[in-house]
């Protein structure tokens, strides 16, 4: 007689080489995340934090949606793509797979990319200007959707990298705020080269103390990738945006 067997999380899926096998590549990612959590536990620890409500969002720019779907089976719901072009179709595939994830769109926005990003994104981290605002907040009421929105906070100036000014962070936050269809999340900074990004989250985190006086449900602080979440961590983040770290070097862009 065979028993029933509910998958467990080393299970095979679609797609996967080793039918009914554990496959290698969920097993890298199983250690990775072991490690990656293993960091913000010790960060957490150093700065008397309490890891618990820290939020890890892989972010999966450049790897298969198949990988998308190991990180799902290891518990990992909450997935960052930095472009609409890679991320709708992988969102799509996730969900004709029947997943349940929260995705994240971390990367620069054009405004004529919000009725696509409105059909699947939960989160969008990058607002940094107005039109984008009013476009992001039409897309989502014409597909029956209520988005979350972060203001993207430029921490160092430099154009081109996205990001508003320090100084125009509550006129967006109050802007977001005031639209039906979005929901103000917090801020987001990617945190500038060559600069102390320890310094530049406290920034963040103080901008982050102004909105949330005038706005107190959006506490959320997305800042720390691979190779500054500790820094993140310390300074107060609550949502962490690794890529690297969990799923390994990125292929460079061809
Ligand atoms: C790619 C990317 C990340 C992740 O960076 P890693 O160094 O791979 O962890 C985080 N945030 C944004 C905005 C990104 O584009």
């Amino acid at each position: 007689m065979t028993v029933p067997r509910t998958p467990g999380p080393f299970d095979a899926g679609p797609g996967d080489a080793e039918p009914g096998g554990a496959d290698e590549r969920t097993l890298e990612l199983a250690r990775n995340l072991a490690a990656l959590r293993q960091r913000v536990a010790q960060a957490s620890a150093a700065a008397g934090r309490d890891p618990a409500p820290i939020t890890l969002i892989a972010v999966t720019k450049t790897w298969p949606a198949q990988d998308v779907r190991r990180l799902a089976s290891l518990g990992v719901l909450d997935v960052g793509e930095n472009r609409d072009q890679e991320a709708s179709p992988k969102a799509e595939q996730c969900a004709g797979w029947g997943l349940t994830l929260r995705w994240h769109l971390v990367g620069q926005l054009q405004r004529n990319k919000a009725r696509s990003v409105a059909r699947y994104a939960d989160v969008v981290h990058s607002v940094d200007r107005l039109p984008l605002v009013e476009a992001l907040d039409e897309a989502a009421a014409g597909a029956g959707r209520l988005l979350t929105a972060l203001v993207q906070v430029s921490l160092d100036g430099t154009p081109g990298r996205g990001g508003a000014h320090p100084d125009d962070v509550l006129r967006l936050a109050d802007a977001i705020a005031a639209r039906t269809s979005l929901r103000l999340g917090g801020v987001m900074a990617v945190a500038p080269r060559d600069a102390d990004p320890r310094q530049a989250f406290d920034r963040l985190v103080a901008l982050s103390a102004d909105v949330v006086r005038e706005h107190p449900e959006a506490g959320m602080v997305s800042a720390g990738m691979s190779g500054d979440l500790e820094a993140a961590v310390a300074a107060g983040a609550t949502h962490l945006r690794v890529g690297a770290a969990l799923l390994g070097q990125r292929p460079p862009l061809g």
